[in-house]
């Protein structure tokens, strides 16, 4: 090699030494530029080759077309179908060199159409990765070019190099996008989403940035029960569907295992974000089937804004936890935006937790009972109450339970909160029934899901119905879906256990969890209470009315009585005794009452019921 030849390897090495993924393009260029000026040549190019989708896509070339064709007619030329210059680019292993000639009077036509260039001469350099051709270096001169043995040597040695670069930024790229990009789902993750919100939050951006925090409600219960390859085809589907969803410009990332993040391009104030998630909630509450399975998939959403210049992302996310707190523990299935009170309710939730053991322990009067009644709706006769536990705080007034249940329970206090319960409820009914009140009336007590997995529950409700007198028979637990499924062996234990107590089970929130549909026949469960979500709006909802109908027919078939909670208007309660549902709760016939008043209606006995004005 001669030494022009020589410094020209050394320059282009040192070059392209230096590249990364977001300047190769224009370092390309440029050892381009000085290969075609050192070989007097007009125009040069680097075209990598794409197996998958079996084309040669240019890269770089110098000097840079204007006024290129849309689409380039030499920008993705796919092998099959190219003429032979550009199909041979495909597996090509040595140099080649081209002179006008007859025999390649295509090629030369489809250089004509993409450049404007007339008869022309070409030297291509493969680039190689052991075996496989992954690209071409080449040169063109308008009309004819000699190509010396020692250039095409040297342009060998710098295809080579362009080759490891080629591979260096392929594997820069796949790391990048890995630091970026979740595995399961592909979507960005957490570490991007926080790079994003960074960006959008600098001062003089333009703003409120809008963020909507996803949470798929009972996700473990899925992946302790069915698995977690379910549980990854689950969020999988449930990814693509969100996808489709999210109908305008927005940034989603995986957050963590259950929770996904929406952000909106455009700025948004906090109003038209919640609206928005109000849209993504409704689409995604979808019964799906996973693995022959059918689950009920619902999700909780916290809508949240930050301001540029003033809010940093972990500001913007906190509040957005917040809300989405605040959403699954009313219950799931709702959308909360945050609001100046979550950060009072949080600080509030520091307060029961500091305070909650010794109210539960100083047989205080700061936790109270409620009942709400369950009534026959044929004949508005009452059929049982159920045992509503609420906290009277000093500051906050009359907390309910959604706002410290969750507190006992992550300070190991369900167990101690449950006893309590079961004591002063089972206190109650049998003073009234020791004055004839509610003698055939049930009371309803409901199982936190660790009470339930905890040891001696069985033991607690048989020492507190003998210590009050109480026939086993008064009593029914209610115990939420969930519980039913995570532990399925200690649950049909504990239940069995339960049964022969002769106190009756009820699962609550029934057709919100995993619907353990097949489990119902193994376990001695009395009662299905069809969750309030699929009660209220029942005269409105076509897919509500169709789950409650399969309830139905699921408890007629396993001999169980079904109880609809959460009925709110006539309508739904005419429904309801249209399908056969005759036992209901909800405010259309009576909120929870203390006990007083719930001592009053056991003693009335019935209510007048007419839904005829709904
Ligand atoms: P749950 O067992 O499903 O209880 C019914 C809840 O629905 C009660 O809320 C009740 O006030 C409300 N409700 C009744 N009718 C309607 C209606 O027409 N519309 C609407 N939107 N809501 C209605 P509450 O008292 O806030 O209780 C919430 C949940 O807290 C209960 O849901 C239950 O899971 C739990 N809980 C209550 N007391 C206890 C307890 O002593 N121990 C345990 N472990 N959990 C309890
Ligand atoms: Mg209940
Ligand atoms: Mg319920």
């Amino acid at each position: 090699m001669s030494g022009g030849l020589d410094d020209l390897v050394t320059g282009a090495a040192a070059a392209l030494m230096a590249a990364s993924s977001a300047t190769h393009v224009s370092i390309s260029e440029r050892v381009i530029a000085d290969l075609v000026s050192h070989f007097g040549v007009d125009f040069g190019f680097l075209r990598h080759n794409d197996h998958t989708i079996h084309a040669t896509v240019l890269v770089a070339e110098y000097p840079v077309r204007e006024n290129v064709p849309d689409p380039d007619p030499i920008g993705v030329v796919y092998f099959a179908g190219a003429d032979s210059i550009f199909a041979q680019a495909e597996n090509l292993k040595l140099p080649d060199v081209v002179r006008p000639d007859a025999a390649n009077e295509d090629y030369q036509r489809r250089v004509e159409e993409g450049s404007a260039i007339p008869q022309t001469s070409l030297a291509c350099v493969p680039l190689l990765s052991g075996d496989v051709t992954t690209g071409t270096l080449g040169f063109v001169k308008i009309g004819d070019r000699e190509w010396l043995p020692e250039e095409l040597n040297a342009l060998k040695a710098i295809a080579s190099l362009f080759a490891q670069l080629q591979a260096r930024i392929v594997a820069e790229d796949r790391v990048l996008y890995l630091a970026e990009h979740d595995d399961l789902t592909d979507l960005l993750n957490r570490r991007a989403l926080i790079a994003h919100l960074d960006e959008r939050l600098v001062a003089g951006a333009r703003g409120p940035v809008s963020l909507l925090l996803l949470d798929i409600d009972r996700l473990k219960v899925i992946n302790d029960h069915l698995g977690h390859h379910v549980g990854d085809s689950f969020l999988k589907a449930f990814v693509e569907q969100l996808k489709e969803a999210v109908d305008l410009p927005a940034v989603i990332a995986r957050f963590g295992g259950d929770e996904f993040t929406v952000v909106p391009t455009a700025a948004m104030e906090i109003e038209a974000a919640e609206a928005f998630a109000k849209r993504l909630q409704a689409m995604l509450h979808k019964q799906v089937v996973i693995d022959g399975e059918l689950l009920a998939r619902t999700v909780s959403i916290g809508v949240a804004v930050g301001e540029p210049g003033r809010d940093r992302a972990s500001d913007l996310l906190r509040r957005a936890d917040e809300a989405t707190s605040a959403a699954k523990s009313s219950g799931g299935s709702k959308v909360a935006p945050y609001n100046r009170e979550m950060s009072q309710r949080y600080a509030v939730r520091d307060d029961i937790e500091l305070h909650l053991e010794e109210t539960i322990d100083g047989n205080t009067d700061a936790l109270v009972v409620h009942y709400l009644p369950e009534f026959d709706l044929r004949t508005g006769e009452v059929l049982g109450a159920e045992a509503l536990i609420r906290l009277q705080h000093p500051t906050q007034g009359l907390l309910m339970p959604d706002s410290f249940i969750g507190v006992a329970e992550s300070i190991n206090l369900a167990g101690k909160l449950g006893r309590l319960v079961m004591r002063l409820a089972c206190a109650q009914f049998s003073q009234w029934r020791s004055r004839g009140v509610g003698l055939n009336a049930v009371l309803r007590v409901n199982v936190s899901p660790i009470q339930l997995v905890a040891d001696g529950v069985v033991e607690t409700v048989a020492t507190t119905l003998d210590e009050f007198g109480l026939n086993s028979d008064a009593l029914c637990l209610e115990i939420t879906e969930s519980v039913v499924v995570q532990d399925i062996d200690a649950t049909q234990k504990t239940l069995t256990e339960l049964k022969n107590l002769g106190v009756h089970i009820a699962v609550d929130d029934f057709g919100t969890g995993y619907s353990a549909l097949t489990y119902l026949k193994f376990l001695p469960v009395d009662t299905l209470k069809v969750d309030k979500g699929f009660v209220r709006d029942l005269g409105t909802d076509s897919g509500d009315l169709a789950i409650v109908q399969s309830i139905m027919a699921l408890a007629d078939a396993f001999g169980l009585d079904v109880v609809a909670e959460g009925i709110e208007s006539p309508d739904a309660a005419k429904i309801l005794l249209d399908l056969g549902c005759h036992r209901a709760q909800g405010f259309l016939l009576s909120p929870p009452l203390d006990a007083a008043a719930m001592e009053s209606l056991l003693t009335k006995g019935a209510v007048q019921l007419d839904f005829s004005n709904g």
